[in-house]
């Protein structure tokens, strides 16, 4: 029997991302498996149900939950939807498996096998996989457009029969992947950009796109590529000298994060007073508390003249491009475990080993089983 692939019109009013696009849901085709989706499910990505040749249709999510094998969400099912699984389902999407304890219980009580992909490690390997990555990329990108359309000033250097204009001064606050794709957008729009990351490896990638780096004198290099929580000693350090980059801004865009914790305070109130009327902060990191002290996530606060914005779910404002490199990422993740239409998982693959959430009735995922109190 060939494995059935399913995905739904996502149920989250906030969504607009779908797990499958239509070249996609071809491949899988060609690799001989059915696949399964809820009508409309592309619709809000600008993907109509005539674009997808290859699948079987399903007039509601409850016929792709219980039909399908394998489900491909954007957002964690809900524990109803969870319900509605056979034991045998496996799921794969983002599980934010911190924040969404009543999920991870509900799909560990239900013995299903969930994959999680903020969990998939990152290696070399598994680089067209890398669904926080590619999602990253496009938040970063629309943060430095948000910030050009609030501002109240150019971006590029002008020279016109008016005189010249000066360019604009942007800080990027982060230099992952989001931070890096801001840098990029705000260079060819012409703005004047630092950026300050706490790992030191940042330092020459943020040079090679053209932007200067704030030496603060702080290194905080984690384990696994991600950065360590610092000591209060050295935010002080730190602070000191960004508080003076901060107030040179006109806009800062900020994407600090530190994985299963909450975003690192970096912007105080003091520093946001000490900017110019009239600038801006887009603050990526808002859904995780943000990265400045008044930071809301959904809204945008102006505080003295200088208005905070914080931004969410940015990558589903590019729902179309974010929702194909999404369904690319699923796809590049369960292709290995597609063998003439069936599904076999290779436990021994470090990849699928290590982005496991739950499976046979356990949270397989170490930090979340300790988020969690130790219990499925
Ligand atoms: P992230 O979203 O977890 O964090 C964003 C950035 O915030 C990081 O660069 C982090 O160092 C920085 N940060 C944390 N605390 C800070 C603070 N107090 N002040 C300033 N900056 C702070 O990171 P990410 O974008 O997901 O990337 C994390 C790492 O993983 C990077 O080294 C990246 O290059 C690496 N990575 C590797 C691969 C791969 O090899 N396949 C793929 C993607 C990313």
């Amino acid at each position: 029997m060939p494995v059935t692939i399913g995905a739904l019109r996502e149920s989250a009013p906030q969504e607009t991302r779908v797990s499958l696009v239509p070249e996609v849901a071809d491949k899988l085709a060609k690799d001989g498996a059915r696949v399964l989706l809820e009508r409309g499910a592309g619709e809000r990505a600008r993907f109509p149900d005539a674009l997808y040749k290859s699948v079987s249709w399903a007039a509601s999510a409850g016929e792709v939950l219980a039909g399908a094998d394998v489900v491909l969400t954007v957002q964690p099912l809900t524990v109803a939807q969870i319900g509605e699984l056979k034991s045998s389902t496996v799921v794969i999407g983002f599980m934010q498996p911190y924040a969404r304890a009543a999920e991870v219980r509900a799909l560990t009580a239900r013995g299903i096998t969930s994959f999680a992909m903020e969990l998939v490690p990152r290696i070399s390997r598994a680089q067209s996989m890398d669904a926080l990555s590619s999602q990253a990329a496009i938040a970063g990108y629309k943060a430095v457009l948000i910030a050009a359309n609030a501002l109240q000033k150019f971006l590029p250097m002008l020279t016109t029969a008016a005189g010249t204009i000066r360019p604009a001064q942007l800080l990027v606050i982060g230099a992952g992947v989001a931070g890096l794709q801001a840098i990029a957008t705000a260079r060819r729009l012409g703005a004047v950009v630092e950026a300050y990351d706490v790992r030191s490896a940042t330092r020459e990638q943020v040079k090679s796109l053209g932007a200067k780096f704030v030496e603060t004198g702080v290194s905080a290099e984690g384990s696994g590529g991600y950065a360590r929580e610092l000591t209060a000693e050295e935010k002080a350090r730190q602070q000191e000298v960004l508080d003076s980059r901060i107030a040179a801004a006109d806009a800062v865009v900020t994407t600090a994060a530190v994985p299963g914790r909450p975003a690192p305070k970096i912007i105080t109130r003091a520093a946001l007073e000490r900017m110019r009327a009239g600038s801006v902060v887009v603050d990526i990191a808002a859904e995780q508390g943000g990265n400045c002290e008044l930071t809301r996530a959904g809204e945008t606060v102006e505080h003295q003249g200088v208005r905070i914005i914080g931004a969410v779910n940015l990558a589903g404002a590019l729902a179309y491009n974010a929702s194909e490199m999404y369904a690319r990422n699923l796809y590049n993740f369960l292709k290995p475990a597609l063998s003439q239409g069936e599904l076999a998982i290779d436990w021994n693959d470090e990849v699928f080993a290590q982005s496991c959430l739950t499976r046979g009735g356990e949270i397989q995922h170490e930090p979340t089983r300790k988020a969690l109190g130790g219990s499925a």
